[in-house]
């Protein structure tokens, strides 16, 4: 039985799931809903400058950033994906939670409308999706059907994606999702998320940002929700990661990735 069905034809234009009404077992009926906004970014006509990188990023035409939740790809590779665009590819940002149970004082919806303003300035398509925030475990399948359909649909040809390190049971759960789901040759990377507990990130190829760091840093600031009650959240902690990568790297500022797959 299918989990979801796809509506409109030309994701370009439309990209929506079906609200579906399957429950998820051991979730009290939260179901994959709604599916992905299909909303193109009102800001992404703020990004028309020539990129002054992503050269090399220009070889992909179309990256797909995969979170958890809201703020993951923001976090992780959100730089990257501004100077993709800048460097004329197509960009799209997933949640696959939208972590609507996170805490009593966000309301419903709140962390969502964050994820698709960050999306509106970074100049990606929004998708999100209902996996139970938490409980990624527990629904691997549902989560591998879901990849299953992006990768069909999108065809992307770069994955950005959660260290298969992270111990984040969530983000853990996504990344070996990812890894058995994408075998078409995408070139897949993993990104760091800031954290506590994101020590271990060991990063082997990185990503100039600095003409694209203040870009990153508008997009965070609109997590109010994450801003007022995460100690690692704030503008300070994201700079001074980018300028340490940067210093790793020999720029101003970058993003790390570890190399999943890549084909040469
Ligand atoms: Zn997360």
């Amino acid at each position: 039985m299918p989990i979801y069905r796809l509506l409109a034809g030309g994701y370009e234009e439309c990209f929506s799931w079906e609200k579906t009404f399957v429950f998820w077992p051991g979730c009290h009926g939260v179901g994959i809903s709604g599916g992905s906004s299909g909303r193109t970014p009102v800001g992404s006509a703020l990004i028309d400058e020539e990129a002054s990188n992503g050269h090399r990023l220009a070889q992909y035409h179309n990256i797909l950033g995969i979170g958890a939740h809201p703020d993951d790809v923001e976090i992780g590779c959100g730089g990257s994906l501004v100077a993709a665009k800048r460097g004329g590819a197509s960009i799209h940002a997933v949640s696959l939670s939208r972590c609507d149970e996170e805490m009593p004082a966000i309301r419903k919806g709140q962390r969502e409308e964050e994820f698709f303003a960050a999306s509106a300035i970074i100049g990606a398509k929004a998708h999100t999706f209902d996996v139970p925030d938490r409980e990624f475990p527990e629904h691997r399948r549902e989560i591998m059907l879901l990849l299953e359909n992006l990768q069909e649909q999108l065809r992307p040809d770069l994955v950005f994606f959660p260290s298969l390190d992270d111990p984040h049971q969530d983000h853990d759960t996504v990344a070996h999702a990812v890894v058995r789901t994408f075998r078409r040759k995408e070139t897949l990377l993993q990104y760091e998320i800031l954290r506590h507990g994101s020590h271990s990130f060991t990063p082997t190829l990185f990503v100039d940002i600095t003409a694209t760091l203040d870009t990153k840093l508008r997009a965070l600031g609109e997590y109010k929700s994450q801003l007022e009650s995460r100690a690692y959240f704030d503008e300070d902690s994201f700079r001074s990661l980018a300028r340490t990568r940067g210093a790793q790297s020999g720029c101003e500022y970058a993003e790390g990735f570890m190399v999943q797959m890549l084909y040469l």
